[in-house]
This record gives C-alpha cells, structure tokens and sequence, in this order.
C-alpha cells in the first residue's frame, strides 16, 4: 500500500484512516491536505476521488482552481475543460439552476467548456466518468487546433 500522490509507504493506521474519508490510499500529509480542502472550501469528496481518478490517468488537473470569479472543482487547464461535481441535484432550486447557467455563460466567454457530473457517477463509474473525460480533452483538443 503506497500513496497516491507521493507514492510513500503506508501503514495500516494511515490506509485505514484515508480510506474511511476519502475511499483513497494516501499518506497523513495527502489525506491532511485533502481534508483542509473540504474544510474550507467545501469539496466534494467525489471531486477528490475524479481528481486522483484523472492524475492515473496522465492528466493533470487541478482541484479548488480559482477561475477569477469562483472556485472550480476540478480544472484541466490545457483544454480549458472545468469540470463541477453536483452533489445536491436531487433538490436543485430555480436559483441554483439559473447560477449555474450564468457560471456555464461566463466560462464560455472565456473559452471554458463546464461539464457538470453528478457525484453518483463517480462512485459507481469512476472509469467510465474518466474515459468519457478524456474522450472530451481530445475533443476539446482537436476543437482548439482547428481555431
Ligand atoms: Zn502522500
């Protein structure tokens, strides 16, 4: 058992404590790290999950990324792909939609494409979601060349 992010060894207490909150293999600095960000900003533990889903992936996103305006979960930077994890979206309001879609209007202005994905996806289709995602940077990609 070795970290995910810094590949160090793990011992039982530190497996066993990250994978209780998070469902992930990481040291005490990883996991310590990851729950400051939930903390603070909130991040959705599937959002934590996607992200190290992705760097195994050889991408290289970036979680909590400050776009100027908000915090987007999850950003992949070279195809300007900005990624949100819905948690509530059993009971999303009026306000919450039209917020989002203001969101949604603004990153396309600035060139972001915003996919949104349900939390339940990534418990149950954690690979099918980063396939699909890689399927969307080469899409992405080849949308940029043709600019
Ligand atoms: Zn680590």
């Amino acid at each position: 058992m070795t970290c995910l992010d810094c590949n160090k060894e793990l011992d039982y207490l530190d497996h066993k404590s990250a994978m209780d909150l998070l469902g992930l293999e990481l040291c005490a600095k990883h996991k310590g790290r990851m729950e400051k960000l939930i903390k603070l900003k909130r991040t959705p533990k599937e959002a934590i999950q996607l992200y190290y889903g992705l760097k195994n992936a050889g991408v290289n996103p970036m979680l909590e990324w400050w776009d100027g305006k908000k915090s987007v979960d999850i950003a992949i930077s070279r195809v300007k792909l900005n990624i949100e994890i819905d948690t509530e979206y059993h009971s999303i309001t009026h306000e919450q939609a039209i917020n989002d879609l203001e969101e949604a209007m603004h990153s396309f202005r600035n060139g972001f494409t915003t996919i949104r994905i349900p939390h339940v996806l990534i418990k149950y289709y954690l690979k099918e979601t980063v396939d699909n995602i890689l399927g969307i940077m080469e899409g992405l990609k080849a949308n940029i060349k043709v600019l």
